[in-house]
Formats: structure tokens, C-alpha cells, sequence
């Protein structure tokens, strides 16, 4: 059976204790996302979003509520079949990026070097992704010699490398400018199909 949304998110908590302070970032969340759908999550700077991200992005688990991503409940996956669910389902784009310094565009971006599965045809995809995301000539260069557009751009193919079925961009515009800002959601567009 055909699921309707590719994203379910149903009564999703989430508490932070510092020391003895409590604060509840989360409180009975529900989201429902459909394939190709694109939402914007939008709030105030504290109001969670992060928080609710990296939850439905499986990096952090909530207290309570659950999350289904085309159709596996994230909850009944052990830790393995959690990080291969991952590598194979989910584009994650961070605010500041998170290339590895020491890599070239090409090595942030290719899945087998960040020990991914392999598959080929891989070099002839991930060249075409580059082409479409305009960052092939900057691809051997090192996160030091791209401006921040560029790793952005770099971010983004990383993140839609594998095809995942879900992309998550947690206000992936590190100090662009608002014009550079307002291309991501275009990028992933054009970059995704
Ligand atoms: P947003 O992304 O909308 O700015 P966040 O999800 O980052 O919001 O934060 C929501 C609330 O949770 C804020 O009050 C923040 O201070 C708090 N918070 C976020 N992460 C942590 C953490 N790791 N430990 C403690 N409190 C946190
Ligand atoms: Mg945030």
C-alpha cells in the first residue's frame, strides 16, 4: 500500500534538563508531510525548530509521541538499522554546513569516501549533481577555498547524493546574504529530481 505521507509526526515531546531547569521545547508536536511536498517551519528563535529537526531527522529521539518516515515507525528500528535507515532516507542539511575541513568538495559529497554504501554509476551522479548545483569547479578544493555560498551548495549535494526520501535544512544560510538565503528551497528543487 501506497503510504499518503511520506513524513508522520504525531505527540512529539521533547524536554531539556540543565541542571534544574526544565525546558520543554517540544510539547505534543504533530506534523504530516506529503511526497514532494516542501514545508517551511517557521518560529521564533527558541520556539524549537531545531529541536523538532533533528527529532524527525532521527538524531535525537523524543520523550514521548512517534515518528514514521514512509512508513517505518523510527521507534521500532535498533541503532543499526537506525544509522543504515538513515545514510539511505534522510538529506540533512545543517545551518553551518558541517563539511569536514580537510576534504575536497568532492570528498564531502561522495558517499562511498564518507563510508556510505557504494553504488555505481555513483561518479556520474554525483558530477551531474554538482553541474546542477554549479560547485563542479570547485570541486577539489578544500572548505577553507570556498566561499559560503559554495559550501552550502556543497551541503546540498551532500545531502541529496543517496536520493533520500526526506531532505531536512535547518536554516542552512550560515552569514549569506538574505538573496543567497532564499535560493535553497530553489536548489533543492531544481537539484532533487
Ligand atoms: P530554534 O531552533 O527554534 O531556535 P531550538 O530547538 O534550538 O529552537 O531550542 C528550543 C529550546 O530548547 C530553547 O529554549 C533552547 O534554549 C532549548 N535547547 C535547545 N537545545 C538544548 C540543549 N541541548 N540543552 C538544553 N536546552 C536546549
Ligand atoms: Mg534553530
Amino acid at each position: 500500500m501506497k503510504m499518503e505521507y511520506i513524513l508522520k509526526a504525531e505527540g512529539i515531546c521533547r524536554t531539556y534538563h540543565t541542571g534544574t531547569v526544565e525546558v520543554h521545547a517540544l510539547k505534543k508536536c504533530n506534523i504530516n508531510i506529503k511526497k514532494g511536498e516542501f514545508t517551511a517551519i517557521v518560529g521564533k528563535s527558541g520556539s524549537g525548530k531545531s529541536t523538532l529537526l533533528r527529532i524527525l531527522g532521527t538524531l535525537d529521539k523524543p520523550d514521548e509521541g512517534n515518528v514514521c518516515i514512509d512508513g517505518i515507525n523510527i521507534a521500532e528500528l535498533k541503532d543499526k538499522q537506525l544509522s543504515k535507515f538513515r545514510r539511505e532516507n534522510i538529506g540533512y542539511i545543517y545551518q553551518d554546513y558541517r563539511l569536514i575541513p580537510e576534504y575536497t568538495a568532492y570528498e564531502n559529497i561522495d558517499p562511498a569516501i564518507n563510508s556510505w554504501t557504494t553504488k555505481t554509476l555513483m561518479g556520474t551522479k554525483l558530477r551531474e549533481l554538482m553541474s546542477s548545483l554549479q560547485i563542479e569547479y570547485v570541486m577539489k578544493n578544500i572548505r577553507s577555498e570556498m566561499s559560503g555560498g559554495e559550501q552550502q551548495r556543497v551541503a546540498i549535494a551532500r545531502a541529496l547524493i543517496n536520493h533520500p526520501a526526506v531532505v531536512y535544512a535547518d536554516e542552512p544560510t550560515g552569514n549569506l546574504d538574505a538573496g543567497s538565503s532564499e535560493n535553497v528551497a530553489a536548489m533543492l528543487d531544481i537539484s532533487g529530481k
